[in-house]
């Protein structure tokens, strides 16, 4: 058998502008074939603190420096970002386990990430305000809140960090980020090609190791300023009260619905249904999580799905052709097992997949799966499965679906397919929802558009995106002059 193979990046920390290595080790995995590929540092909470420490010592410089500097240097690195964008998209594929097509789509949203941060920030301004009193003049400015945390996810281990890194930096903040340690060497890639792009020692600094030590560490720490995080439902939870008192970003789950009514465009919804959930193997926190279909349409809609389903080429993310790699890590594909297991106990039917592909590599390969019958209380239809699984529901009229709908815990994204426009923003209005996008899927949306979850649901709290994001990490103040 070949050696694995085994990426030239470093695989350390990056703290106060060094790489520093650690005693403790992990391994980063090839999901694709389960072989090791490299050794991560596994970092404690000592090396957690010193490199808060990092960025807390290059703070008040970076605040500092002209916005202008600031913008030059994202700029820069976007070029580098592009410059790497090949080897940066291998090696995303190789160890989250997505296309390669997917992953070099990634890349270039992440270079066009810093790009827009170096344009948005020259642009960002406060306002002047009317006061009662007439010897007052009142402004309010914009100012970075210092050191931020940053704890990201290993879906989308390039560009979600990028979503909180660019706006970060470009608005004058520190950064200590931790990423998913199932993605931390494209993270120590991502590190190495912002590094060489000139950004000065302390602003960004790369923590490895596990969320509930090196992640934790860095939430509770009191230089830490702010938390920008994306992850799970559970882990926002904890790092809100960990976190306490603290400005927070959270971007959580979803389970989104894709809301088919009877007067559909059936072929647009089957295909933005089947996109949301196969894209990524279906790991996405806005993939089509369940459709609801009217009942005069859910089997020409459930035929459609298994065209869509059939029409997948699960296997090697690096081969042509292959449209979806394999699940990133054991622990999500049991739950995908155990949602499926769970609908079919319960009397769903399975119309296409269904099961695990262990003679394509690892264990971690899943069949593209509709299974229709599903019910309410299923918990393919109650939580989120992140696998490439579109369960399909059938409502009878527009309160049925509207109900089931809304019996959801989660807000984030959701799709309605209907050609009346009235009906459509109808339920846009009454879905408590960050995004519903009207005939499109629940995953559209682009990076300089608010994305977040609905309040009063588990999806978070905040909105990335371009401006948004700006505003939620800088800090509004308020000067006032008497004159
Ligand atoms: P996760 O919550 O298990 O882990 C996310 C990150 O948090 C990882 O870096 C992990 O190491 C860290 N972490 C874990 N425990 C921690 C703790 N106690 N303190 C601090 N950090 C801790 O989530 P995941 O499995 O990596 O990602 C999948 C989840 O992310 C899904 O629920 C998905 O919907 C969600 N997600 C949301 C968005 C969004 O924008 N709303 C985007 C992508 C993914």
């Amino acid at each position: 058998m070949d050696a694995p193979y085994m990426p030239a990046v470093k695989t350390a920390n990056y703290i106060g502008g060094s790489w520093v290595s650690e005693p403790e080790t992990m391994p980063a995995v090839n999901p694709a074939t389960g072989e090791t590929i490299a050794n991560l540092p596994k970092s404690g909470r000592e090396t957690a603190a010193r490199a808060v420490a990092a960025a807390k010592a290059a703070a008040a410089g970076w605040a500092a420096t002209p916005v202008f500097e600031r913008a030059a240097v994202c700029v820069a690195i976007a070029s580098a970002i592009d410059a790497q964008r090949d080897a940066l998209a291998r090696l995303l594929s190789l160890e989250q386990g997505k296309i390669l097509a997917e992953a070099t789509g990634e890349v270039g949203k992440a270079a066009d990430g810093f790009r827009l941060a170096a344009e948005l920030v020259k642009q960002m301004g406060g306002q002047t305000l009317p006061a009662e009193d007439p010897t007052k003049l009142v402004m309010t400015i914009r100012q970075p809140r210092g050191v931020y945390g940053v704890i990201t996810p290993w879906n989308f281990p390039v560009n979600i960090p990028v979503e909180y890194l660019a706006p970060g930096i470009a608005t004058g903040n520190t950064i200590v980020w931790v990423p998913a340690p199932s993605t931390s060497l494209v993270a120590c890639a991502l590190m190495e090609v912002i590094e060489k792009a000139g950004l000065p020692a302390g602003v960004i600094n790369l923590l490895i190791g596990e969320g509930a030590t090196a992640g934790d560490a860095v939430v509770v720490h009191p230089d830490v300023a702010a938390i920008g995080f994306t992850g799970s439902a559970a882990t926002g939870r904890r790092i809100a009260e960990r976190g306490a008192g603290k400005p927070l970003l959270l971007e959580l789950g979803g389970n989104g619905p894709v809301v088919v009514f009877e007067d559909a465009d059936i072929d647009a919804a089957a295909a933005a249904a089947a996109g949301g959930a196969f894209f990524n193997a279906g790991q996405v926190c806005a993939a089509t999580g369940r459709v609801l279909a009217h009942h005069s349409v859910v089997d020409r809609l459930c035929e459609k799905l298994v065209e869509h389903a059939a029409r997948q080429v699960p296997g090697d993310p690096f081969h042509q052709g292959t449209t979806m790699g394999p699940l990133n890590n054991a622990k999500v594909a049991a739950k995908v097992k155990e949602h499926i297991d769970d609908a079919v106990a319960a009397g769903a039917r399975i119309l296409h997949g269904g099961k695990p592909r262990p003679d394509l590599g690892s264990g971690l390969f899943f069949e593209p799966t509709v299974i229709r019958d599903v019910t309410r209380d299923m918990k393919i239809n109650r939580e989120e499965t992140f696998g490439p699984v579109v369960p399909v529901l059938a409502f009878k009229d527009e309160n049925e679906a509207l109900d089931l709908a809304l019996d959801s815990e989660y807000g984030l994204s959701v799709g309605v397919f209907t050609r009346d426009v009235t009906r459509g923003v109808k339920v846009a209005k009454a879905i408590p929802a960050g995004i519903v996008n009207i005939n499109a899927g629940s995953t559209w949306w682009e990076i300089h558009l608010p994305f977040g979850g609905g309040s009063g649901t588990k999806s978070g709290i905040g909105r990335l995106g371009g401006i948004h994001t700006m505003e939620a990490m800088t800090e509004l103040k308020m000067v006032t002059i008497t004159l």
